[in-house]
C-alpha cells in the first residue's frame, strides 16, 4: 500500500465526502473535488499503463492551471515525479534543463510548443514524447471509482517535485522534493499558518516554483479549502480576484505585494476578506507592510529556500518586524560560525534541518555533498540571530558586497532606498571598481522625478555613508526572475559592458 506520507490520497475522502465543494477556480471555471479526484485517478492510470508510472519524470511548460494541479495529484498517485519548468526560459535554458531532467514525456501548453519544439531540436538525441497538457489522458476511459495500482505503491521517500532553483547564484539546479518532503512541509505550515475548509487561496505565484505547491495550494487542497489560480501575476486582477471570491488567504513575493499597493485600485477594492497573507523570498519593504496594514492586512514575513520545501522561519506578530521569525515547527536552524556549528545567538550562514530537507540534487552528487555540512543544509544565507531566535536575513552570502574594507548587504540598502516615497523599486548590487575593489550601484525605478542628489539625502541617517551607492541608475524596470527575485548578475553584466563601451 501506499506510504502514509504520500500525498496521492489527499483528496480522496474530500471527493467522497462534498464532492461538488469546489477544489480550483482556473480562470473561472470551477473544478470540484469530486473531478479532481476523478481526473486525477484516470490520469494515474493512462499515465501508468503509459509507461510513465512509478519512477518516471514527466516534465512540463504551462502557467498555472487546473490541468496541471490533476497531474500533479495523477503523479502523486502514479509514483511519478511531476517536472514543472519555467514557461520563460529560452529554448537553450529549457534543453539544458530537460537534458538534466531527461523526462519520459515532455506536456506543453500550445502557447509554449514553438519554445518546447525549439528545445527539443537541440536534444535531437533525447526522444522525448510530448503531448498538450489538457490532453494528457483525456483518451482515457478509466471508471472513476477505480484507483491506479502502480507496479509498486508510491512511498514516502519516492520523488514527487523536481524544481529547478532561479539560478540568480549559479546554474539552476534540480531540488528533488520526496513525498514525504511534501508533507511534512505541509504540516508545518498547517500548524503555524493553519487554513480551514472555508478559506479562499488566491495563487498567484507560478507553479514551477515551490511556492506555487507548498506554500498554500497543497495545504488547501489538504484541508479541503478552495485556490483561485492565477495563470500569471497581474495587480489589478489580482485585486479584483480577492474582492469577487472574498479571498480570505494569498501568498506572493515582495514584488508581488508593492505591485498592489502601487496599483490605482489598491484604495478602492474591499480587500475585507483577507485573514492571511505570507510574503517569502525577500523582505518585503516596511513602507509597503504599512499601506496593506491600513487595509487590515497583517503580512506574515516568511523565509525559505526551495531546498527546504521552502519553509523555514516565519514571523508571528509585530514584535517580529524586521525579521523573518523563528523557524516553522519541525525545522531545526544553527549557525555555521567560523567553521563551527553554533546554536546560540549570533550572525553566520544560516543551517537548516528537518524532514522537509531535500536529499539532495538530481544526478548532482557533487553539488548535493556541497549543500550539506553533516545533517545541515548550508542555505548561503547570512543571517543573524538574536537570544530569543529571531532570525534576521542578512543577504546572501555570495552577494555581500566588499568595498573599501566594508561589507554591504544589498538588501539592506535596497530596502532603504524602497522607503523613499518615489521609489517604485531597487536593486543594489556591487562592480568592480579600482580603487574599493567593489563599489555599490543602485537601480531604480521612480514612480515620480527624483534626483540621484534626493536619494542620497534620503539615506543620509539611514544608513552608514559607506553603505551609500556611488552611482545611481534610472531604469524603466528591475529585471527578476518568476520569484520575484532581483537578477543582480544580470544588472552588473550589463552595467560593466557598457561601461566597457564608453571607454
Ligand atoms: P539559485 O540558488 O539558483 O540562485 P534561488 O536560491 O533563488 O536559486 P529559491 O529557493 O527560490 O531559489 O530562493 C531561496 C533564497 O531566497 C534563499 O536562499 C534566500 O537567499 C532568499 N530568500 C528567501 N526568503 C527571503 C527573505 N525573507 N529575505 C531575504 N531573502 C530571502
Amino acid at each position: 500500500s501506499p506510504g502514509p506520507f504520500t500525498l496521492g490520497r489527499w483528496t480522496t475522502d474530500r471527493a467522497a465526502t462534498e464532492p461538488a465543494r469546489p477544489a480550483i477556480v482556473d480562470r473561472g471555471v470551477v473544478v470540484s473535488y469530486g473531478e479532481l479526484e476523478a481526473r486525477a485517478t484516470a490520469l494515474a492510470h493512462a499515465l501508468g499503463e503509459a509507461g510513465h508510472g512509478r519512477g518516471a519524470r514527466i516534465a512540463t511548460v504551462t502557467g498555472s492551471t487546473a490541468d496541471q494541479v490533476v497531474l500533479l495529484f495523477a503523479c502523486a498517485k502514479a509514483g511519478a515525479t511531476l517536472v514543472p519548468l519555467s514557461w520563460r526560459l529560452t529554448a537553450g535554458e529549457l534543453a539544458a534543463q530537460l537534458r538534466i531532467a531527461d523526462p519520459s514525456l515532455l506536456l506543453v501548453e500550445d502557447d509554449h510548443r514553438p519554445v518546447a519544439e525549439a528545445a527539443l531540436e537541440r536534444l535531437a538525441d533525447a526522444r522525448i514524447p510530448t503531448t498538450g497538457l489538457g490532453a494528457a489522458g483525456a483518451e482515457s476511459s478509466v471508471p472513476d471509482a477505480l484507483h491506479p495500482v502502480a507496479a509498486a505503491a508510491p512511498q514516502d521517500d519516492d520523488a514527487l517535485l523536481m524544481l529547478f532553483t532561479s539560478g540568480t547564484t549559479s546554474a539552476p539546479k534540480a531540488v528533488v522534493l520526496s513525498h514525504a518532503n511534501c508533507a511534512w512541509a505541509n504540516l508545518s505550515l498547517s500548524r503555524a499558518t493553519p487554513l480551514t475548509p472555508d478559506d479562499v487561496v488566491l495563487q498567484v505565484l507560478p507553479q514551477h516554483h515551490v511556492a506555487g505547491w507548498n506554500i498554500q495550494p497543497l495545504l488547501a487542497w489538504w484541508v479541503g479549502a478552495s485556490v483561485v489560480l492565477e495563470r500569471t501575476f497581474d495587480a489589478g486582477r489580482a485585486l479584483a480576484l480577492i474582492e469577487r471570491h472574498r479571498v480570505t488567504a494569498t501568498m506572493g513575493v515582495p514584488t508581488t505585494f508593492r505591485a498592489l499597493v502601487q496599483h490605482p485600485d489598491f484604495q478602492a477594492r474591499d480587500l475585507s476578506s483577507v485573514r492571511s497573507a505570507v510574503v517569502g523570498g525577500g523582505m518585503l519593504d516596511p513602507r509597503a507592510a504599512e499601506q496593506l496594514a491600513r487595509k487590515g492586512i497583517a503580512v506574515r514575513q516568511g523565509y525559505g529556500l526551495t531546498e527546504a520545501a521552502p519553509n523555514v522561519a516565519i514571523t508571528r506578530d509585530e514584535s517580529d518586524a524586521g525579521t523573518v521569525g523563528r523557524p516553522y515547527p519541525h525545522v531545526d536552524v544553527a549557525l555555521l560560525v567560523a567553521g563551527r556549528v553554533e546554536h546560540g545567538a549570533g550572525a553566520g550562514e544560516l543551517l537548516v534541518r528537518g524532514p522537509g530537507v531535500f536529499r539532495g540534487y538530481f544526478r548532482d552528487p557533487e553539488a548535493t555533498e556541497a549543500a550539506f555540512l553533516g545533517p545541515w543544509l548550508r542555505t548561503g544565507d547570512l543571517v543573524a540571530r538574536d537570544a530569543s531566535g529571531r532570525i534576521r536575513i542578512v543577504d546572501r552570502v555570495k552577494d555581500i558586497v566588499r568595498s573599501g574594507g566594508e561589507s554591504i548587504a544589498p538588501i539592506e540598502v535596497e530596502l532603504a532606498l524602497l522607503e523613499h516615497p518615489a521609489v517604485a523599486d531597487a536593486a543594489v548590487a556591487g562592480v568592480p571598481s579600482e580603487r574599493w575593489g567593489e563599489e555599490l550601484v543602485a537601480w531604480v525605478v521612480l514612480a515620480e522625478p527624483a534626483e540621484p542628489a534626493a536619494l542620497r539625502a534620503h539615506l543620509d541617517g539611514r544608513l552608514a555613508d559607506f553603505k551609500h551607492p556611488k552611482r545611481f541608475l534610472v531604469v524603466d524596470s528591475i529585471p527578476r526572475t518568476t520569484s520575484g527575485k532581483p537578477l543582480r548578475r544580470a544588472l552588473t553584466a550589463a552595467f560593466e559592458a557598457a561601461r566597457a563601451e564608453a571607454r
